[in-house]
C-alpha cells in the first residue's frame, strides 16, 4: 500500500471517529441538558419548599411571642401607668426584668418595648433611648404606627447599646389598651446571621440564589444583601419583566414557578417564588443555567480532548500496523519476484520491456539492447525495423515487424489477446542464423496508465530441429505428407490473399524400375528425382513427398504464366537418366507427369486444391505422360 493510501485510511477512520463522537456528544449533550433543566426545576422547587418551612418555623415563634406579649394585661397595665413613674427606677427595673425574662427564655437577640406616650425604648437592659420623630433611624417605628397591621417584620440594624448595629429582623407588634388605643410597640429581634447562613448553605449546596424580598421587591435577606441596604431584587437579577407576576403572587399555599429569559436561550433562569403570609415577604429561589452550561461545555471540551487523544492513538496503531504489514508484503513480493526472475532467466535468453503506448523502450537492459543496434534514440516501431534489418533473416522480417509493432500489439490487446508468439531466424554475426522464439506478454500498467509489453526471447534451434525431423520424409529430406498438408493449411490461413500454385509430380511407370532393377535402385531414383524438384524451389517453399513416387509443391506465384513456365522447366529437368554408379548397365530414363492447380480459382482449401491438381495429373497421364496439365 502506498503512503497516500495509508493517509486515506487514516483520514477515513478519523472522519468516522469524529462523526461518531460528534453525534454521540450531541445526543448526550442534549439529553444531559434536558435532564439538567428538569433537575433545576425540581431542586429549585424542593429548596423553596424546604426554606419556606424552615423560615415559617423560625419566625412563627417570635411572632407568636410578640403577639402574646402585646396582649399581656400586665404589660398593658404597666405601660398605662408609665406617665406616673417616669422618674421611677423601680418601674423601669420591672420592665427590664419582664423583657429580660423573655429574652433569656427564648434566646432572642433583642426584646424591646416602645411606649407611644413617652417614645421611650426599653429592652432587657432597661431604658435604652427615646425615639424622636424625624430621625431616619426611627422611621420603622413611625411607619409601623401609621400602618394598620397588627404586627410587622423589619430588617434593620440594632441600635441598642452593645448590639454593634448588627443586622436584625425585628418583629414589631402593637399594644392596645382596652379602649383600642395604641399605647406601645413590643417585639423581639433575631439576628439574621443564622437565616443568612441557611440561605447561603442552600445556595452553595444546590447552586442557586435564595432571597427574601418584601412587597415592593426590595431584598430583605439574601446571602449578599440585607434590607438595610435597600436593594431591588428585580434590578439585581435583571428580571424586571416578572416583577408584577412575583409580587402579585400571594397564594400562601403554592409556589409560583417560571422560566425567565428567551425560551431557546441557553442562559436563562428558573424562578420559584413563595409568598410567606406571616412575614408578608416573598421567598425567591433563582437558578441560572449559565453555570450549568459552562460546566457542561467544559466537560464537552474535556471529552473532545480525550477523543482526540484516542484518535491519535488509534491512528498511530493503525499506521504502524499497516506499515508493518506493507513491509512484510513487500518483502514477500520481492522474494517471489526474485524466485520468478531466476526461473524466467533460466527459461529465456533475454527479457525486454517496451512501453507500447509511448512507443519507446522501458528499462535499462532494453535500452542498452536498442543502443547496441544503433537504434538508441529511435521510437520503438522504428527501432523494431532496424533490428529486423540487422539481425533477422529476410523472410522473417516482415512477420516480425508486423507482429510486434505497436499498432498490432494494441489491436491484439483490444481484442482480448495478451500473448503474441513469433518464431524466426536471427543472426548475431551476420552469417550464422539460429532459430529464435519471442513470447510477448501485453499488460496494462496502472503505474503510468500505459500499455506495456514484455518480450521473452528463447533459442529454439533444438526444438525446430526436432520438429523438422518429425515433419521430414526420411528418404528424400523433403516434408512428409502430413507436414506438407499442415504447412499448406497454415500458409493459407496466414496469408489468404495471395495467388498460389499447387504442383503434383508422379514418376512415370515407376513400378517397372522396381520390377526390373530392384527397390534399392528404385530408392536411388526417388532420391535423385526429389533433389531435382527441391533445387527448383527456394528453401522456405513447401516441397513434400506425398506418396511413394508422388511429390507436391505449394508456393506463392506472381501469376499463372510464371507457374506454367516453372512446370515446363521442371518437366524438362525431370526427364533424365538415372544410373547406378556401381553397375553401368543399370539405367532408367525417368520422366514425370505433373498437374497444376491455382489458389483460389481451383479451390480455397487443401483438399479441393489437392483434388484439382490430382485431376490435372490424371489428365497428363491420360495424354501419354511426361508432361504437365494446368487445372481448368
Ligand atoms: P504410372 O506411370 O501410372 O504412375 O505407373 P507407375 O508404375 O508409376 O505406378 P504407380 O505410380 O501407381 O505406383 C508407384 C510405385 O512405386 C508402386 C510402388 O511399388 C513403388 N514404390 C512406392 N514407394 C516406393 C519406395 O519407397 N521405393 C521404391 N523402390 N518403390 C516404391
Ligand atoms: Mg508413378
Amino acid at each position: 500500500m502506498k503512503k497516500n493510501q495509508v493517509l486515506k485510511t487514516n483520514i477515513m477512520i478519523s472522519i468516522i471517529l469524529v462523526l461518531g463522537f460528534m453525534v454521540t456528544a450531541a445526543f448526550s449533550y442534549s439529553a444531559n441538558y434536558q435532564a439538567s433543566l428538569d433537575n433545576i426545576e425540581k431542586v429549585s422547587s424542593l429548596t423553596a419548599e424546604s426554606i419556606y418551612y424552615q423560615i415559617t418555623t423560625m419566625f412563627t415563634k417570635p411572632v407568636n411571642i410578640s403577639i402574646t406579649m402585646a396582649h399581656d394585661s400586665f404589660l398593658i397595665d404597666h405601660i398605662s401607668m408609665e406617665n406616673e413613674h417616669l422618674e421611677d427606677d423601680e418601674y423601669v427595673d420591672t420592665l427590664k426584668d419582664y423583657l429580660n425574662a423573655y429574652q433569656e427564655k427564648y434566646g432572642f437577640d433583642s426584646v424591646f418595648l416602645v411606649s407611644t406616650a413617652s417614645g421611650r425604648y426599653y429592652n432587657f437592659n432597661g431604658l435604652d433611648r427615646i425615639l424622636s420623630e424625624g430621625n431616619p433611624e426611627n422611621e420603622w417605628y413611625y411607619n409601623f404606627l401609621d400602618s394598620a397591621s397588627e404586627y410587622t417584620l423589619v430588617v434593620d440594624n440594632d441600635e441598642v447599646a452593645g448590639a454593634d448595629n448588627a443586622i436584625t429582623v425585628f418583629v414589631n407588634c402593637r399594644i392596645q389598651n382596652q379602649a383600642g388605643e395604641v399605647i406601645g410597640v413590643v417585639g423581639v429581634g433575631i439576628r439574621i446571621d443564622s437565616l443568612t447562613q441557611l440561605l447561603t448553605g442552600y445556595g452553595e449546596d444546590y447552586h442557586l440564589d435564595v432571597s427574601l424580598i418584601n412587597k415592593s421587591g426590595r431584598i430583605e435577606i439574601s446571602p449578599h444583601y440585607t434590607g438595610y441596604e435597600a436593594v431591588d431584587w428585580f434590578e439585581v437579577y435583571d428580571n424586571e419583566t416578572i416583577r408584577i407576576q412575583v409580587l402579585n403572587w400571594e397564594d400562601g399555599e403554592h409556589s409560583l414557578e417560571l422560566w425567565t429569559g428567551a425560551k431557546k436561550s441557553r442562559d436563562k433562569s428558573f424562578i420559584v417564588s413563595r409568598y410567606i403570609p406571616e412575614l408578608s415577604w416573598h421567598l425567591v429561589v433563582e437558578q441560572n443555567t449559565g453555570a450549568l452550561i459552562s460546566d457542561m461545555t467544559q466537560k464537552l471540551y474535556m471529552t473532545a480532548v480525550l477523543i482526540l487523544i484516542v484518535i491519535l492513538i488509534v491512528l498511530f496503531v493503525i499506521t504502524s500496523v499497516i506499515r508493518n504489514f506493507n513491509r512484510q508484503i513487500t518483502r514477500l513480493m520481492e522474494e517471489r519476484q526474485e524466485v520468478f526472475k531466476r526461473a524466467t532467466e533460466q527459461l529465456y535468453d533475454n527479457i525486454y520491456e517496451l512501453n507500447i503506448t509511448r512507443n519507446c523502450t522501458a528499462g535499462k537492459r532494453t535500452e542498452q539492447y536498442f543502443e547496441s543496434l544503433g537504434a538508441k534514440d529511435l521510437p520503438y516501431d522504428q527501432g523494431l525495423k532496424v533490428i529486423a534489418s540487422k539481425q533477422i533473416k529476410e523472410e522473417f522480417r516482415e512477420g516480425y515487424v508486423n507482429t510486434f509493432n505497436p499498432a498490432n500489439v494494441t489491436r491484439e490487446y483490444d481484442h482480448g489477446n495478451n500473448h503474441l508468439r513469433y518464431d524466426f531466424k536471427i543472426t548475431q554475426d551476420g552469417e550464422n542464423y539460429h532459430w529464435m522464439r519471442i513470447d510477448a506478454y501485453i499488460f496494462y500498467s496502472t503505474e503510468d496508465n500505459c500499455l506495456h509489453m514484455f518480450t521473452y526471447r528463447k533459442n529454439i534451434d533444438d526444438e525446430k530441429a526436432r520438429e523438422l525431423k518429425a515433419s521430414m520424409d526420411g528418404m528424400t529430406g523433403l516434408l512428409s505428407k502430413t507436414a506438407t498438408e499442415e504447412y499448406i493449411r497454415k500458409i493459407l490461413s496466414e496469408k489468404p490473399d495471395e495467388l498460389y500454385a499447387f504442383f503434383i509430380f508422379d514418376i512415370d511407370n515407376f513400378k517397372q524400375v522396381n520390377d526390373r532393377f530392384g527397390h534399392a535402385f528404385g530408392d536411388q531414383c526417388i532420391r535423385e528425382f526429389a533433389s531435382i524438384i527441391r533445387s527448383y524451389f527456394r528453401s522456405g517453399d513447401i516441397v513434400g513427398r506425398i506418396g511413394g513416387d508422388e511429390f507436391a509443391v505449394f508456393i506463392p506465384v506472381p501469376d499463372a504464366q510464371w507457374a506454367e513456365n516453372k512446370a515446363r522447366a521442371l518437366k524438362d529437368a525431370l526427364n533424365m537418366t538415372c544410373s547406378d554408379n556401381h553397375c553401368p548397365d543399370v539405367k532408367w530414363q525417368l520422366s514425370a507427369s505433373m498437374g497444376v492447380a491455382f489458389y483460389p480459382s481451383a479451390g480455397t482449401g487443401f483438399t479441393d486444391l489437392y483434388r484439382a491438381a490430382d485431376s490435372a495429373l490424371y489428365d497428363t497421364k491420360k495424354r501419354g505422360k511426361n508432361g504437365y496439365t494446368i487445372f481448368g
